[in-house]
């Protein structure tokens, strides 16, 4: 019989990168008529989001760079997931 190791190391936590490429700036962000971000809380228990303008940052900006710097209004919790809101353009 096989004895099974409880403090068996559970697999290493990897973080999840599904893209890539170039970082998007918020200049392409415009450049596609987008003006807006959207802000998830990334507290799991939160789930705050906000709609904000991008207009005071520069084109040059990163919108990942923005995630560690976001701070929820509701929880405090700083680090956020921040995207490009498309919602606006999105034909419903
Ligand atoms: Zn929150």
């Amino acid at each position: 019989m096989r004895s099974h190791d409880p403090h068996e190391d559970p697999p290493a936590k990897r973080r999840p990168e599904p893209y890539r490429g170039p970082p998007v700036t918020l200049g392409h962000m415009r450049a596609l008529g987008c003006r807006h971000l959207l802000i998830y809380c990334s507290n799991g228990l939160c789930h705050h989001s906000a709609i904000i303008e991008a207009d005071h940052w520069p084109d040059q900006t990163a919108i990942r760079d923005l995630c560690p710097k976001a701070v929820c209004t509701r929880c405090g919790m700083i680090g956020a997931d921040v995207r490009p809101d498309w919602s606006p353009h999105v034909v419903a």
